[in-house]
C-alpha cells in the first residue's frame, strides 16, 4: 500500500511538473508575441504574481528588439541568426533544460562549443579606427549552474574575437555550481585556452557581487571587463571599450547588448538604447532619439547613460578599486548595477554605452530560487536607498511603504566611502544626469497640464 501511495505521489508530482512547464511554454509564446508588437514594453517574469514581478525585473531581459522598418511585413522582427522553432514541448530533456538553466538546452547542445554570430554593428562602425596600442583587459566571468555549452560559447567567443595582445586573461569564477560537468569536464575542455584562462572556485555560494570581486582581485590587466556566463561577443567588441577608457580613466563603458532568445537562441540586434530606472529601482531601457545621433558620429555616437543594466561593463582596474568596487554586503543578485551607476556619476566618473561594441546576452527565464533572489534584491535595494538617495529615499518608500522599517545591515562603511570620495548629492544626479526621472508630484503636475 505504501508503495502504491509513493508511486501515486511520484506520478502526481511528475504530471504537475510537466503541466507547469507546458503552461510556461504556452504563456511564454503568448507573451513573446505581444512583446514583439510593443518592443519597448518591459518583459515580465512570468512565474511571479504581479507584485513580485515588479521587484524582480532587471535589465538584460528587457532589451527591446529592433523594429522592422516596414510595418506591413510580418509582425515578428527578423533575427540576424535564425534557428528552427520546432520544439518538442513534451521532451523531458527540453523540460529539464528549461527549468534548470532557463534556456533551451537542446538547441544549445546542438550549437556546441562555438558558433559564428553575424555582425550586428552599424556599417559606420566598420570605418572606425582604434589605436594599435591599447590597455590590456582581464575578462571576469562568474557563473552559477550555467549550462555547459552556453558557458563555453561565452569563453570561446572571447578567445576567437579578441586580439590576444589586448586580452590579458579570462578569469572564470565558479560560484559554487552544483553540476558535475562544470568541474573536471570544464577544466578538461578549457585546456585548449590554457595560456589565457584562470579558473577560481568559491568555497561557498557567494552571489554574483562577491564572486565578481573574487575574480577582480586576481586580475592583472589594466581594465576589468565583466561578462555574464551566457554571452557571445561580436566582432571588434573590446577595442571601443578599451579606447574609451584609455582616453579617460574615469570613463566606465558598456557594450550594446543584443538579445539572444532563450528558446530559440536566435540573436536579435538591439536598437540604440540607454539604461534608466524608476522609483521602484527597476532597471529599464529608454529610447535614444534619432536627433541625439545627429552629430558627425551618427549611429556610432557614445550614449550617455544614467544606469547600466547588469554586470556587463568595462572599467579601469585601479579606478574600480578607488571608487569602492562593489558593496560586499550585498547578497546574491540585484541592485549592484544601479548602486555602481549612481556611485560612478555622483563621485566624478561617467557611464556610457558604446553602440559599436556589441555583445549578445541570453535572456534566461529564471525558474529557480526566486524567493531567495527577491529577498536579496530587497535587501540590496535598501542598502542603495539609504546610502545614495538622500531626501529622495521618500520617493522609493512611497512605492514600497512596506520596506520602511525593514533591516538593511550596517552601511557605515559605504556612507564613509561616499564622504571620503566627496561625492555629489542625488539632487545633482537628478539635475545633471537623469532629469527624466520625475518625482511622483512632478509626474502628477505634468499630467494635469497635459
Ligand atoms: N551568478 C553567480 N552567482 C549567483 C548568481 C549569478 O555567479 O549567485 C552569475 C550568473 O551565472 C551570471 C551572472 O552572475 O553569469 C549574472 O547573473 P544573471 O545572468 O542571473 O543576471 P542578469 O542577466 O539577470 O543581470
Ligand atoms: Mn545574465
Amino acid at each position: 500500500m505504501r508503495n502504491v501511495t509513493i508511486l501515486c505521489l511520484l506520478y502526481g508530482t511528475l504530471t504537475l511538473g510537466i503541466v507547469s512547464v507546458l503552461l510556461y511554454v504556452r504563456f511564454h509564446r503568448d507573451h513573446e508575441s505581444s512583446w514583439q508588437k510593443k518592443p519597448q514594453e518591459p518583459a515580465t517574469i512570468w512565474k511571479l504574481d504581479k507584485k513580485l514581478q515588479q521587484q524582480a525585473i532587471r535589465g538584460s531581459g528587457q532589451i527591446p528588439r529592433a523594429e522592422r522598418p516596414n510595418k506591413d511585413e510580418a509582425k515578428k522582427p527578423k533575427p540576424f541568426l535564425a534557428l528552427g522553432e520546432n520544439f518538442n514541448y513534451t521532451d523531458p530533456e527540453f523540460i529539464h533544460g528549461l527549468s534548470t538553466y532557463g534556456l533551451n538546452t537542446i538547441i544549445s547542445k546542438s550549437l556546441g562549443n562555438q558558433r559564428n554570430v553575424p555582425d550586428t554593428r552599424d556599417k559606420m562602425c566598420l570605418k572606425k579606427h582604434y589605436p594599435t596600442r591599447l590597455p590590456t583587459a582581464s575578462v571576469v566571468i562568474c557563473f552559477h549552474n550555467e549550462e555547459f555549452n552556453t558557458l563555453f560559447r561565452t569563453v570561446s567567443s572571447v578567445m576567437n574575437l579578441t586580439p590576444h595582445q589586448i586580452l590579458e586573461e579570462i578569469i572564470l569564477v565558479d560560484d559554487m555550481s552544483e553540476f558535475d560537468d562544470l568541474k573536471d569536464k570544464l577544466d578538461y575542455h578549457l585546456e585548449i585556452f590554457r595560456e589565457k584562462i584562470k579558473v577560481i572556485r568559491t568555497k561557498k555560494r557567494e552571489g554574483l557581487i562577491r564572486a565578481r570581486l573574487i575574480g577582480a582581485v586576481r586580475a592583472s590587466g589594466d581594465v576589468l571587463v565583466f561578462l555574464d556566463s551566457h554571452c557571445e561577443v561580436n566582432r571588434v567588441w573590446l577595442e571601443p571599450l578599451l579606447a574609451a577608457i584609455a582616453k579617460d580613466r574615469k570613463m566606465v563603458v558598456c557594450p550594446m547588448l543584443d538579445s539572444i532568445d532563450h528558446m530559440t537562441l536566435n540573436l536579435y540586434p538591439s536598437p540604440v538604447v540607454r539604461g534608466a530606472f524608476n522609483w521602484h529601482l527597476q532597471f529599464k531601457w529608454d529610447t535614444v532619439f534619432a536627433y541625439e545621433m545627429d552629430g558627425p558620429e551618427g549611429p556610432t555616437t557614445p550614449i550617455r547613460s544614467p544606469a547600466m543594466s547588469g554586470g556587463i561593463f568595462a572599467i579601469n582596474r585601479h579606478y574600480f578599486n578607488e571608487i569602492g568596487q562593489y558593496d560586499k554586503e550585498m547578497n546574491l543578485w540585484g541592485a549592484e548595477n544601479l548602486e555602481l551607476s549612481l556611485r560612478i556619476w555622483m563621485c566624478g566618473g561617467q557611464l556610457f554605452i558604446l553602440p559599436c561594441s556589441r555583445v549578445g546576452h541570453v535572456d534566461r527565464h529564471r525558474m529557480q530560487n526566486i524567493t531567495q533572489v527577491i529577498k536579496a534584491l530587497r535587501y540590496n535595494n535598501l542598502r542603495l536607498v539609504h546610502v545614495w538617495l538622500d531626501e529622495y529615499k521618500e520617493q522609493f518608500f512611497l512605492q514600497r511603504p512596506d520596506l520602511k522599517s525593514t533591516p538593511y545591515g550596517n552601511i557605515s562603511e559605504r556612507v564613509e566611502l561616499r564622504r571620503r570620495l566627496g561625492c555629489k548629492s542625488f539632487q545633482w544626479y537628478l539635475d545633471t544626469v537623469f532629469p527624466e526621472l520625475e518625482t511622483l508630484s512632478e509626474m502628477k503636475a505634468n499630467n494635469l497640464h497635459q
